[in-house]
Formats: C-alpha cells, sequence, structure tokens
C-alpha cells in the first residue's frame, strides 16, 4: 500500500512542448542563429530536447558558446509562463486518487511556478519543490529523500510518477523505490521500470497494493 505520490511536472502533467511558442521564441532563434549556420539537425534536437530537460545540460551536450549559454540562462532565469496551461487529459485520473501528492520538478524557479500558477494545480499538492540547479547544487533524489525522511515513508510506501528515464525515475532507482513511467507517445519498449503507461487510468490499484 503506498502513502505518497511523487510528482514530475513537464510532461508528467502537461505537454512541455504545448509551451515551447510561449517560451522559447527567443532561445530558439538565438540557438539557430548560433548552431544552425553549420549544423541545422544538432540546432534541431537542441530546440527538441530543450522542452523537456533543463537548458543547462543541453547547453553542455551540444556545445552551446559561453555567450549563447549566458544569453540563454538570462533568458530562462527571467521567463514565465502567463498563459493558462492545459494538463494531459491522462491526469485527472491521478488527481482523483486519494493520497498525498508532492510534486518534485527540476528548473528555473520563476518559470517553474508560473507553470503551477497557470496550471491551477499547487491544491493537488502536499508540497510542491522547485529543484533550481541555477541556484543549489540539490537532485531530485536529495529531495525525495528529504520528503521520505521528513514524514516517515518507507520506499516500500512511495511511488514515482514521471516521463524522464534520466531524472526522477533514475533517482527512483537509486532508492529502491517502485517507478511508473509516464508515455503519453509510446516512445520506450522494455524499459527497468516497476510500471509503464501511456495514461494514468491504473495508479489508483496500483496505490492500493
Ligand atoms: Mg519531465
Amino acid at each position: 500500500m503506498k502513502r505518497a505520490l511523487f510528482l514530475d511536472l513537464d510532461n508528467t502533467i502537461y505537454p512541455a512542448d504545448s509551451l515551447a511558442d510561449v517560451l522559447f521564441t527567443e532561445l530558439f532563434n538565438l540557438i539557430d542563429e548560433e548552431l544552425g549556420q553549420t549544423d541545422i539537425s544538432s540546432a534541431e534536437k537542441a530546440k527538441r530536447e530543450l522542452t523537456r530537460r533543463p537548458f543547462q545540460q543541453i547547453a553542455d551536450e551540444f556545445g552551446f558558446s559561453d555567450d549563447l549559454t549566458e544569453k540563454g540562462l538570462k533568458i530562462l532565469r527571467n521567463a514565465r509562463v502567463e498563459v493558462p496551461v492545459t494538463p494531459y487529459k491522462a491526469y485527472s485520473q491521478l488527481r482523483e486518487v486519494p493520497i498525498d501528492k508532492y510534486l518534485v520538478t527540476k528548473g528555473f524557479t520563476k518559470l517553474q511556478q508560473s507553470k503551477v500558477d497557470m496550471l491551477n494545480i499547487a491544491g493537488d499538492f502536499k508540497k510542491v519543490y522547485i529543484v533550481d540547479p541555477d541556484q543549489s547544487d540539490l537532485t531530485k533524489n536529495d529531495i525525495f529523500q528529504r520528503i521520505m525522511k521528513d514524514k516517515g515513508y518507507t520506499k516500500e510506501e512511495v511511488l514515482v510518477i514521471g516521463d524522464d528515464l534520466e531524472s526522477e525515475i533514475k533517482a527512483a532507482q537509486e532508492l529502491g523505490v517502485e517507478t511508473f513511467l509516464f508515455d503519453p507517445e509510446g516512445r520506450y519498449t522494455n524499459e527497468n521500470v516497476t510500471y509503464h503507461a501511456r495514461d494514468y487510468k491504473d495508479v489508483a490499484e496500483i496505490v492500493m497494493k
């Protein structure tokens, strides 16, 4: 029997690419200016990854110049979503599960907070944690451990739900916590996770186990 769900935000509660036009136009133009001249396919890939993963990782991986990295950081540090954001339809299946939920999201504080506000989901959670790589070296693993210690949850009593194998899923695996990989587009096969689904209809049953 589970006592708590730890949820990711981007691509777990709402599709991040739905905000690409709102958030990333300026940054995408800068990436095109720098990378697009020499390597169009990596420019496209970097832009696509940016909607899914932290900017700092993408900048490293794609070898952004210091100038582009700095400009990008400046844009994102001040970025906010100011339009209503629509969650995945499947999110309502998760919202209805009567269990304590914690939101643990990684990214720029102002930006992540504005997403939470515009999704109007703060009330669904006992607490919202924003891990900002710009401000600290904390990881999702650190936050998961902290919540479990504070609330006295054992690893068997927690389920981590997310879309990113390298982020929340990995952190959960390191802690021996069960994982639920949300995969609405069916991108993955045979991943080493406890549960794997395109929606959240089985979560109510899983938490009762
Ligand atoms: Mg995510």
